[in-house]
C-alpha cells in the first residue's frame, strides 16, 4: 500500500524508506504557452486522460508538464517556440505535491525586445525560474523535483533512429537520477567543443606545429578522462536498466525473445576497428581488445581508468583524419548503444511490433530505474502511445501505473482503451488550445 507522507522535506533522510512517495500535480496554469492562451487544468490524482482531434494541444500540454519536470521542451529547437503566435511572453505554473508538501514550478520567457515572432531568430529571451516561489538563476534548480516519465510515440525513435536519440535518452535519464551527472555532460560539451576549435584552426593553418601537439595532448588527456566518466556512467546505468527491460521484454514476448543490448564505441566501425596503437604502449593490446564493445555482462572489468586510456590512445590514432575532418571523433558523443533481439539487431531486422514492444520494455525500466533511484513515484506521461498499444501491452503497462501513479494520457479516440483505464479516470477535451474537464468523454 503506499502512502502519501503528511509532513517532512524534501531530504535524502526521507528518501532512504522504502516506501515510495508519491509526486502529484494539483494544479497547471498555462499563459502563452504553444497553441495556449490561457489553460487551466485541476488534474485528477490519478487517471487524466485528454481527448482531442490531431492539432488540437494535446501533446502541448504534456510538453508544459515536462518542461517543468525536467527543464528540456523536447521538441522545441529554440525558447521561442513554446510562446504562443503574436505573444511575446509565455508563463506556465505548476503546482504539485511531493512527499506530501506543497511544491510549485514556474517558468516564464519574457521577450526583451518585443515583436517575438516577427524577428524570432533573433528575438533574445528572458527565462525566469522560479521553485516555490524563489528566483533560480538555472533550470538545474528544476531537476528531481516534479519527476516524471514520459513515454510518446516518437521514443520509437530510441530502437529506430540514429545513435543521437539514444545518446540523448540514456543522457537526459542520467540526468534524471544523478543530479551531479548534469554538470558533467555540460563539461564534456564544452571541452569537445573547444578541442574542435584548436582542430579547426589547426586545420585551417595547413600544420601541426610543436605547440599544437602540446595543447592536442592537454585536450585528450581532457575528453579521455571527462568522457570515461560519462561512459563509465552511462553503463553503469545500462547495467541495472537493462536486466530490467529484459524481464518486461521477455513476457511481452510470450517468453519468446532474449533481448540484450551493448554500449558501442561508434567511432570504431568508422575505421573497421582497425587500430593502429603505438607497439610501446604496455598494454594497448588488451585495451583494444576490451574497447570492441562493452557488453553488459563485463561491465564489471571496465574500469573508468581504462575507458580513459582507450579514448586517449584512439584519439591518438585518429589524429590526422580528425584535423581534416575539424571534429573529434572519439568520445561518449559518438558511442552509441545496440539493441538485439535473440542475438539480431532490433533496428535492422525488428519487425514494428517487436520494436514497440521493445521501446515499451525499455520504458518501463526507466520507470523502475526513477523510482529505485528516487523512493519517489513519478508522474506518467503517456503521449499518445496507449490507443498504439495491444491488450497485453496495455495489461503490462498497467501493472506498473497500478500501484497509484497520478499520469496524463492523451489520445484522438478512446475506442481500443482497456475499460481499466478509463475507470475513475478524470476526462479533459481539448481544442483548438481551449482545455476543458469533461464529466463524461464523448464517444469517439
Ligand atoms: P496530434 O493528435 O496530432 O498529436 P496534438 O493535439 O497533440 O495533435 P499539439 O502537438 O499539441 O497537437 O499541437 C497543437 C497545435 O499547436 C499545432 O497545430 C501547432 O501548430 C500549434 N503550435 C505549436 N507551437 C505553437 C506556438 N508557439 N504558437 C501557436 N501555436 C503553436
Ligand atoms: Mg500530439
Amino acid at each position: 500500500m503506499i502512502q502519501v507522507q503528511q509532513v517532512g522535506s524534501r531530504i535524502p533522510a526521507t528518501r532512504a524508506s522504502n516506501r515510495l512517495e508519491i509526486v502529484r500535480i494539483t494544479n497547471i496554469r498555462l499563459d502563452n504557452f504553444r497553441n495556449y492562451q490561457t489553460a487551466l487544468m485541476e488534474p485528477h490524482s490519478f487517471g487524466n486522460i485528454i481527448l482531442g482531434e490531431n492539432a488540437q494541444g494535446k501533446s502541448n500540454l504534456l510538453e508544459a508538464i515536462e518542461f517543468a519536470g525536467t527543464g528540456k521542451a523536447y521538441r522545441a529547437a529554440k525558447d521561442f517556440e513554446l510562446v504562443r503566435h503574436g505573444a511575446d511572453n509565455m508563463r506556465l505554473e505548476i503546482n504539485f505535491e511531493a512527499e506530501g508538501m506543497p511544491e510549485s514550478i514556474c517558468i516564464a520567457l519574457k521577450s526583451k525586445t518585443g515583436a517575438l515572432h516577427a524577428n524570432a531568430l533573433t528575438a533574445s529571451l528572458q527565462r525566469d525560474i522560479k521553485v516555490n516561489g524563489v528566483k533560480q538563476s538555472s533550470t538545474a534548480a528544476l531537476k528531481r523535483r516534479l519527476i516524471v516519465v514520459s513515454f510518446k510515440s516518437q521514443d520509437l525513435n530510441i530502437v529506430r533512429g540514429g545513435p543521437a536519440f539514444r545518446r540523448d535518452w540514456i543522457d537526459v535519464l542520467l540526468g534524471n537520477l544523478r543530479a551531479a551527472t548534469v554538470g558533467r555532460l555540460q563539461q564534456y560539451q564544452k571541452i569537445v567543443a573547444q578541442r574542435n576549435r584548436l582542430l579547426r584552426t589547426i586545420s585551417e593553418s595547413g600544420r601541426l606545429t610543436g605547440s599544437d601537439r602540446e595543447q592536442l595532448k592537454t585536450w585528450d588527456i581532457q575528453v579521455a578522462k571527462s568522457g570515461s566518466e560519462i561512459i563509465k556512467e552511462r553503463l553503469n546505468l545500462m547495467s541495472e536498466l537493462i536486466p530490467l527491460a529484459e524481464t518486461h521484454h521477455e513476457r511481452l514476448s510470450g517468453k519468446r525473445e532474449k533481448l540484450t543490448s551493448e554500449y558501442i564505441f561508434k567511432s570504431k566501425s568508422a575505421r573497421d576497428g582497425s587500430y593502429n596503437f603505438d607497439e610501446d604502449e604496455d598494454d594497448s593490446a588488451s585495451l583494444r581488445e576490451m574497447m570492441k564493445s562493452f557488453n553488459i555482462e563485463d561491465l564489471k572489468n571496465a574500469q573508468t581508468k581504462d575507458i580513459a586510456k582507450i579514448i586517449y590512445l584512439m584519439l591518438k590514432d585518429i589524429r590526422g583524419e580528425e584535423i581534416a575532418r575539424k571534429q573529434t571523433l572519439i568520445g561518449p558523443h559518438r558511442d552509441d548503444i545496440a539493441f538485439a533481439l535473440d542475438g539480431k539487431s532490433a533496428m535492422n531486422f525488428g519487425s514494428q511490433g517487436q520494436q514497440r514492444s521493445l521501446v515499451l520494455s525499455l520504458k518501463l525500466a526507466e520507470l523502475e530505474a526513477v523510482r529505485n533511484a528516487l523512493n519517489e513515484q513519478p508522474v506518467l506521461l503517456l503521449d499518445d502511445v496507449l490507443a498504439e498499444l495491444d491488450l497485453l501491452r496495455q495489461d503490462v503497462l498497467m501493472e506498473m501505473v497500478g500501484s497509484g501513479m497520478q499520469t496524463f494520457v492523451t489520445t484522438t479516440h478512446l475506442s481500443s482503451f482497456k475499460p481499466e483505464w478509463l475507470a475513475d479516470s478524470q476526462f479533459f477535451n481539448v481544442e483548438n488550445g481551449s482545455l476543458s474537464a469533461v464529466r463524461e468523454p464523448i464517444p469517439r
